[in-house]
């Protein structure tokens, strides 16, 4: 299975792209995390890339093509999810001719559907462990109390002045995805408001159907 999701930040793409490589072993492939750590490990990427991050604008899409494109091979182009490429249309025409060119065409794209003001309310309350990049909800999903807390950050870019520009971001560069995947058939629209479990059934779900449909 091959799929992308898709959505605005904070809608939980992370989680779910957890979820499906814990229940369905599917490789998680994230820009995000492969980013974060080149930052913290100090390579070159990481310090073009931490620039953009922190004021929430997108990283020069060459960038991140190199490492998706690395990420996907290593998968040997199956089973995997995307998490958080394409995020522009230059991106997903990027990773369109890749994958056809690999024979290995996307199943889907799951778009996580979610209202403004849960997205921002899940923004603010994100924590991410900065060597395992999982994500936690300071009220719904708190980090284990065994944890060292000094590994268990708030990312620059969920703080408040990014987040409103990493909104803006996605209505202007990625929203027009939606009509982009949408024309070529591979858009599963899901509900995104619930608990981790419930949304990953519906993802699943709405997975299985369409595999059944082929
Ligand atoms: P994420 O963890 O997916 O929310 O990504 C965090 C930040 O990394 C984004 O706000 C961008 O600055 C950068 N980034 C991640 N993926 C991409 C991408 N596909 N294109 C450009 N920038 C990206």
């Amino acid at each position: 299975m091959r799929i992308v999701l898709f959505g605005a930040p904070g809608v939980g793409k992370g989680s779910q792209a957890s979820l499906l490589f814990e229940n369905e072993g599917l490789e998680h492939i994230s820009t995000g995390i492969m980013l974060r750590r080149a930052i913290a490990d100090d390579s070159s990427v990481g310090r073009e890339a931490k620039r953009y991050m922190d004021a929430g604008a997108l990283v020069p899409g060459t960038v991140v093509r190199k490492l998706a494109e690395k990420a996907i091979a290593d998968s040997e182009f199956d089973q995997f999810v995307l998490d958080g490429y394409p995020r522009t249309i230059e991106q997903a025409e990027w990773l369109s001719e890749f994958l056809e060119s690999n024979d290995a065409p996307l199943l889907a794209v799951v778009y996580l559907k979610v209202p403004d003001d849960i997205i921002v309310n899940r923004i603010s309350n994100r924590r991410v462990h900065v060597e395992t990049g999982e994500n936690f909800h300071l009220e719904y999903k708190p980090p284990p109390t065994g944890i060292d807390p000094s590994l268990i950050i708030q990312r620059d870019d969920d703080r408040p002045e990014a987040i409103l520009n990493r909104l803006l971001v996605y209505h202007e560069e990625t929203r027009p995805l939606e009509d982009y995947f949408r024309e070529r058939d591979l858009l599963l629209i899901v509900d995104g408001v619930g608990s981790f479990q419930e949304v990953h059934s519906r993802v699943m779900g709405a997975l299985r159907e369409l595999q059944a449909e082929l």
